[in-house]
């Protein structure tokens, strides 16, 4: 992405902002007015289709009417509502996990710290450390996109920070807990773990929280609460982290509807079974009945292999056909053969395997 040109002013622009950038999914935009298409199957962000659980809206409603005051109670009862969900752990919240990831770096590095990310994965640790000054290591997974735990320990070393993704975006792969907690035992800094899809696998990472003071988890409301409009995240940290993480956070960056709307949501238990019981059936029928190899997944998509085609051409062919997916060559280290395919509604699924099988 280059910015307009021709200011005077641009040469004092950091490097780091001159290319690159976070790259957006398909949106149905993208895909209407072409001929034939009349519903279009939004399986490119991993958006649960269900809307906002009712208990949401009620709350972000009611908060609306008093936007005119700072946010303030609606944050305190957020935490609480965390520790109702999910016991007595200590949390941070921020503007989706992307702005606790930012946050999380500001307390840490500063230029030329070194960072580690396991990879391929979500491309926003990068884009957050580079804006830091990092020194970023990536570390590879293995072909079948599990971890390989010895390598990882040796190669994040004293890393202030190592990203591990799990369920993996874009892979589904899941990493066990014993894994996590070897690397937890050998790494000398943090390691921030990304559980945005933990909710669709079997896996519980909280445990570790007890034994390790250098690991925060990472959560969303943005997917299996159906609140990505609203840019809600939270994390479990250790406790000696929270003074230093509020200092470097923007103030009030969470605003008071946001934080009353996900308030609301933790508490219909219904609304997340629902999608869970959803995911899982629909992923097993698309593992079943796609032509093409999917990898086994954790979360609420799946990556397809689509060789000897290329993703990008695959993902242009469906979009015209009203089918929007994440075609992935924009994740280093993936190669360019890999589609994403978001679990949507029943409808969109069979319309996904019918396109996809007769390409
Ligand atoms: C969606 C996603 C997030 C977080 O999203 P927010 O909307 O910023 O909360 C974080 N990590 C991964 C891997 C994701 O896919």
């Amino acid at each position: 992405m280059t910015g307009k040109q021709g200011s005077r002013y641009d040469s004092l622009v950091r490097d780091c902002y001159r290319s690159g950038g976070y790259v957006y999914a398909a949106r149905p935009r993208d895909a209407t007015g072409k001929i034939g298409v009349t519903r279009i199957a939004r399986l490119a962000s991993n958006e649960n289709p269900d809307p906002p659980s009712p208990r949401a809206i009620e709350r972000g409603e009611a908060a609306l009417c008093g936007a005119n005051r700072y946010p303030g109670d609606e944050v305190t009862d957020l935490v609480r509502a965390l520790q109702d969900h999910h016991g007595p752990y200590h949390f941070v919240t921020g503007v989706g996990m992307d702005g606790i990831i930012e946050t999380v770096l500001r307390v840490f590095v500063t230029a030329g710290d070194r960072i580690a990310i396991s990879t391929p994965t979500f491309s926003f640790y990068g884009i957050a450390a580079i804006g830091q000054g990092a020194d970023i290591i990536t570390i590879p997974r293995e072909s079948d996109f599990s971890v390989d735990t010895r390598r990882f320990v040796r190669e994040a070393g004293d890393a202030k920070v190592s990203f591990l993704c799990s369920p993996n975006n874009p892979t589904g792969t899941v990493t066990p807990v014993s894994e996590v907690s070897e690397i937890l035992e050998g790494i000398s800094g943090i390691l921030f773990l990304d559980n945005a899809y933990v909710e669709f696998c079997s896996e519980d990472y909280r445990p570790l929280l007890k034994k390790h003071g250098n690991l925060v988890i990472g959560r969303t409301m943005s997917k299996v609460f159906s609140l990505a409009g609203l840019r809600v995240g939270y994390a479990f940290v250790p406790e000696w982290l929270v003074p230093f993480y509020m200092r470097a956070m923007t103030p009030f960056a969470l605003n008071s509807i946001s934080a009353s709307a996900a308030t609301g949501a933790l508490e219909d238990r219904d609304h997340v079974s629902r999608a869970r019981e959803r995911v899982t059936g629909l992923r097993d029928l698309v593992c079943r009945e796609c032509r093409y190899p999917v990898i086994p997944s954790g979360a609420n998509f799946v990556l397809v292999d689509v060789a000897p085609q290329r993703g990008c051409d695959v993902a242009s062919q469906l979009a015209s056909r009203g089918v929007l997916v994440r075609s992935c060559e924009s994740f280093p280290g993936l190669g360019d053969t890999f589609i994403r395919v978001s679990i949507g509604e029943e409808w969109e699924m069979e319309l996904f395997l019918k396109e996809i099988n007769r390409l």
